[in-house]
């Protein structure tokens, strides 16, 4: 099918102003050619749409979802939910909270850990065209240490709740957790190094994987071309996942000055997954919460997180919007929050634009995020203009979707 989008303005990922007055035409799913309005003839079989006031964009991505997960906030039916669905069901309502993702705009998706391969299953019954949605990239388990973050302790002893996470003890198992993932169907491996710590509230956050697991899971995943990603939280394990060569640091709340040296050196990307944060601030809370070590510890990473993005954006670090939707928050509905909260951290509205499309193609390393020849035709039509006011992105009624040239 050949498709014509006219359209006044565009954003198109890269140029830092809008352009204006362009023809994209699109092919088979990929943009072919981008032309001047003026110099637009169509050809006979081109559907033509015709955009005057409405603003173009790159499909949006969003690099750090739970497609597992609904979201919901309370941690005792969060559990709940995880035992009472079968895979099948968790794919099922997965698939539609992929579906929630692109009618909000976000064409692109990484999950960043299912279980019982439900995030894989989603991306290949997509990818076989067996279902219309986002692209998404899977890590498929994340590798946790035992009893660590993603293999969190408190069930009952008696309880057999398997495939949470893949923990692993020491470099052997480690890199076994690698090709094990990799066998599954991994497009990607997610560990956990370090986390945060309420313990000591000088010290809060505090390294899971030791300096030699880290260094065997980065070894292993180049040997198999995959890439790593880090849930972390601050200290020496994130200095030694970027030497060793991980691709993105996620969460990072604590970012000291050598790391984010070493990430500007090493290209790595960072997730700063703001709006998860923030999130716990939306909820009132009872006193005895509120003068809690964990209070305390929301607060504290609640004045890092925005000192450490500051400094990534001053070292030019490549940074992608991640939401950690399904964790404390729904599918899509709040996306739009991750960008506004890039532009309170000091951004343009521009430039967070550009962390939703450009950088989330760049760390997916796949066709998309920008309105350029070659790329898949993962296009926005806004009512309204985001460089305004991003609130506009707030409504799906806003947002038209086109996938793969295909109007949805
Ligand atoms: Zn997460």
């Amino acid at each position: 099918m050949e498709i014509a989008i006219k359209a006044n303005k565009i954003i198109d990922g890269v140029s830092d102003e809008i352009i204006n007055n362009k023809v994209i035409r699109i092919k088979d799913g990929l943009i072919t050619e981008i032309v001047d309005i003026n110099n637009f003839s169509p050809s006979e079989n081109e559907k033509i749409f015709i955009y005057k006031s409405e603003t173009v964009l790159p499909g949006m991505i969003d690099v750090h979802v739970h497609l597992a997960n609904s979201g919901i906030t309370n941690n005792r039916a969060f559990r709940a939910e995880s035992v009472d669905m079968d895979y099948g069901e968790q794919s099922l309502r997965g698939y539609s909270y992929a579906c929630d993702h692109m009618k909000y705009g976000f064409t692109s998706l990484r999950d960043m850990n299912a279980p019982g391969n439900v995030a894989i299953n989603i991306r290949d019954s997509i990818n076989k065209h067996d279902l219309l949605g986002p692209n998404i990239l899977a890590c498929g388990l994340g590798l946790s240490v035992t009893g660590g973050h993603m293999d969190q302790s408190g069930w009952g002893s008696h309880v057999k709740h398997e495939s949470m996470t893949y923990p692993c003890d020491g470099p052997y198992e480690f890199r076994k957790g690698v090709r094990m993932q990799h066998k599954l169907g991994a497009d990607f491996i997610k560990t956990n190094i370090c986390v945060s710590s309420s313990y000591d509230l000088n010290t809060p956050y505090k390294q899971e994987m030791t300096d030699e697991e880290i260094e065997h899971v980065c070894n292993e995943a180049e040997m198999l071309n995959l890439k790593v990603a880090s849930h972390t939280s601050g200290g020496k394990g994130i200095t030694t996942a970027v030497k060793n060569g991980i691709h993105s640091v996620e969460h990072g709340h604590w970012l000291d000055d050598e790391t984010i040296d070493l990430m500007a050196k090493h290209n790595t990307f960072y997730v700063p997954t703001l709006l998860v944060n923030e999130r716990n601030f939306d909820f009132e809370f009872d006193e005895i919460f509120r003068k809690s070590k964990n209070w305390k510890w929301l607060e504290l990473s609640r004045e890092a997180k925005w000192i450490s993005l500051e400094k990534a954006i001053k070292a030019n670090i490549n940074i992608a919007v991640g939401t950690d939707a399904g964790f404390m928050l729904p599918h899509g509905s709040m996306n739009y929050r991750e960008i506004e909260l890039l532009i309170k951290g000091g951004m343009s509205n521009m430039q967070a634009i550009k962390c939703a499309t450009h950088n989330g193609g760049k760390l997916l390393g796949m066709n998309v995020g920008t309105i350029q020849i070659g790329q898949k035709a993962d296009i926005l039509i806004i009512n309204g203009n985001p460089l305004e006011s991003i609130e506009v992105l707030k409504h799906k009624e806003n947002i038209v979707v086109f996938k793969d040239g295909e109007l949805i």
